[in-house]
């Protein structure tokens, strides 16, 4: 590439150029430590501290969606069991709609699925609000495990502000109210007066390149 457009050029994992963006010109903005989760077909982790990336010594220190909730849980795709990725990932919602309408021919979800036949991560969220019961009982379970994952991370490295983003984030508040309530409840520091803020992450599919572009910048100052 470097000789193709005769520019410097480096090298950054997605989820950290991600995380990098919304912290240089989008939801973490501001802060000085801040983690980025997107869920999406997986659930991708970025991690600023002290304003710079953290990425470990091989750029994979920032693999929150592969660290366990559920030991002996359904199979990753990293080849452990019950990851944080397998439950709160759009494909994990999908996988327990899809359970919950093989156990439940009654639930409304199979008279609401589109006419592609095809079960996408908002049914149990649109059948929920449509008052379906094992709905409810899905999206109530995809909650509780993605406050689980969060409330880790909390823990971990308290940033001060946590951004998530990816398409189940359209959901608004009947997801992220009750996720909230759990974190609030359960995080380490939930007597202490400063507590990390929760925020949308902003710049959508965008954040990867403009936190890539940034880096570069930055990388190329720090070499002058
Ligand atoms: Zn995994």
């Amino acid at each position: 590439m470097q000789k193709f457009i005769a520019k410097p050029v480096f090298i950054e994992n997605d989820a950290n150029a991600a995380a990098y963006g919304e912290f240089v010109a989008g939801a973490a903005k501001g802060a000085t430590h801040a983690v980025c989760i997107t869920l999406g077909t997986g659930v991708g982790g970025g991690i600023i501290i002290d304003g710079k990336i953290y990425a470990g010594f091989n750029y994979a220190g920032a693999e929150i969606g592969h660290t366990v909730i559920e030991v002996d849980g359904p199979p990753c795709t990293c080849g452990r069991k019950g990851c944080f990725e397998v439950f709160s990932s759009a494909t994990g919602l999908i996988r327990m709609t899809k359970e919950a309408m093989a156990e439940h021919p009654e639930t409304l979800m199979h008279k609401m699925l589109p006419a592609s036949g095809r079960v996408t991560a908002r049914l149990a969220f649109e059948a929920m609000r449509a008052g379906d019961k094992t709905a409810k009982q899905v999206t109530d379970k995809y909650i509780k495990y993605l406050a689980a994952g969060i409330t880790n991370t909390i823990n971990t490295f308290q940033p001060d502000i946590l951004c998530i983003g990816g398409g189940v984030c359209n959901e608004g508040d009947p997801l992220l109210l009750p996720m909230m309530e759990i974190v609030r409840r359960e995080v380490y520091t939930r007597n202490s007066p400063k507590n990390t803020k929760i925020v949308i992450a902003q710049l959508g599919n965008d954040a990867g390149l403009i936190g890539a572009a940034f880096l570069g910048l930055d990388k190329q100052k720090a070499q002058q």
